[in-house]
């Protein structure tokens, strides 16, 4: 087990009482100590998302967690600093100092490296740490001694389901996709009979049919869109058709699926097949929502400028994959680019447009996980060795970066 520092359960002593004071005394040191926790929001102002509510703050209090938050994050998401004083959390003006001061924190977003400093020797920091494309980040928070759980690694298993923040996340990333490209589009998405003519159907495609693009799927069907899509793992066909849509017939050959229901990377000569063949689906859309990923790597590129330039003038092609690279060749990160009359949209904060939402579902991830990961009774993490979740969630621990896929990308000088 490991032992939380810093904690704050020292009791004042009561010296020549005797008695029920020493009783008490006796209970009050087998009683585990509390533990301060922080919660952090992105620096970045574009991610409105914040890793506690004040729901969750409740909750966290009842686990045994004291509650540090920074004055107005939760402006964010439509809530006040009361909320979260009335939920039982102390509301902090120095960020850095309350971080210095706690023994864990949460991520919505990476830590800067001047916030790792600031962490002590000890401390544990869970979230989103961008493990495979940030492997010098693991390696400070290992150097600075921190234990950082991070969401990226949290094994895909049905126990762990109610900690995925990557698949909470990816959901509503995929349905506000299709509502801002349906706001972007200059033609409804439905069929409408009218007196004055009937308005066809939008055509929608959408490319990578995981959390993201399934919630995509959904919410183009529901909007009255005609939904075709594709996916390299040839389970998705079935999800796909279940949701109304129809599964672009395409043949690559062998694809597979990957440990953990992951998809497999193409070859060059099968992602080039792939593009050749979507060619024609692609000119036909009004939308195409892309949200292609392979795990722990970038992003594939899978809809080229070529191929962007063959669709209608006044198309909107939104990449959902554009923090990990991109799925679409002329995307911009954090952009509207106007492509011959094609609007290509990359926001890298697609779920901030729903930061209440994302904000709550996640946070409630953080409250399972901490559930999860620490024992009840001792309030220490749990063994990893010992426990799958933990063990797979792990990043650093102990001065080492644990897991070898990332210690891999770090140089024996700590770089890439
Ligand atoms: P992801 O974000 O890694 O990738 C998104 C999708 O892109 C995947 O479906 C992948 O197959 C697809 N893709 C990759 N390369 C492609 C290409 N060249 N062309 C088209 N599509 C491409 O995936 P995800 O959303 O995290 O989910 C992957 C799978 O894991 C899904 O089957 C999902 O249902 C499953 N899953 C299981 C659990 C669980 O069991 N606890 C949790 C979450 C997801």
């Amino acid at each position: 087990m490991f032992r939380v520092p810093g904690s704050l359960g020292a009791l004042a002593s009561d010296r020549g009482r005797g008695g029920a004071m020493d009783q008490d005394r006796a209970e009050a040191a087998a009683e585990p100590a509390v533990r301060k926790l922080v919660a952090i929001p992105p620096e970045d102002q574009g991610d409105r998302r914040v890793a506690v509510t004040p729901d969750s703050a409740k909750a966290l209090r009842t686990h045994g967690w004291e509650l540090l938050i920074p004055l107005s994050s939760g402006e964010r998401i439509g809530e006040t600093d009361e909320a979260y004083t009335q939920a039982g959390a102390q509301i902090v003006t120095d960020t850095s100092s309350a971080i210095s001061a706690s023994d864990m924190s949460l991520w919505v977003a990476p830590p800067s490296e001047a916030q790792v400093g600031q962490m002590a020797s000890g401390h544990i920091a869970a979230g989103f740490f961008e493990p495979f494309f940030r492997p010098e980040l693991a390696q400070s928070l290992a150097d600075r001694g921190v234990s950082a759980l991070a969401l990226e690694l949290v094994p895909r298993t049905t126990i762990a389901q109610s900690m995925d923040g990557l698949s909470s996340q990816a959901s509503l990333a995929g349905y506000a996709a299709v509502v801002l490209a349906a706001g972007r589009l200059a033609k409804a998405l439905p069929m409408m009979s009218t007196p004055a003519g009937t308005i066809k159907p939008a055509r929608v495609l959408v490319v990578g049919t995981g959390v993201a693009g399934l919630q995509a799927i959904a919410t183009a069907v529901r909007l009255g869109a005609r939904v075709t899509a594709y996916d390299v793992r040839p389970t998705a066909k079935e999800q796909v058709e279940s949701l109304g849509a129809k599964f672009a017939k395409i043949d690559l050959g062998q694809t597979g699926e990957a440990q953990g229901g992951y998809a497999k990377e193409l070859t060059p000569e099968q992602l080039e097949s792939q593009r050749s063949q979507l060619a024609k689906l692609c000119a036909e859309s009004d939308i195409i929502v892309t949200t292609a990923q392979v795990f722990g790597r970038r992003a594939p590129v899978i809809v080229t400028t070529d191929m962007v330039r063959g669709m209608r003038p006044g198309s909107v092609v939104v990449d959902a994959a554009v923090a990990t690279g991109g799925n679409v060749e002329p995307v911009v990160v954090g952009q509207e680019t106007d492509v011959s009359g094609v609007c290509v949209i990359g926001d890298p904060y697609l779920t901030s447009r729903v930061a209440r939402d994302a904000s709550m579902v996640l946070a409630s991830n953080f409250v399972s996980l901490l559930r999860h990961c620490f024992d009840p009774q001792t309030r220490e993490l749990r063994d990893p060795v010992a426990d799958e979740i933990v063990g797979g969630a792990l990043l650093t621990h102990r001065g080492v970066v644990r897991d070898q896929r990332i210690a891999g990308l770090i140089g024996p000088g700590g770089t890439r």
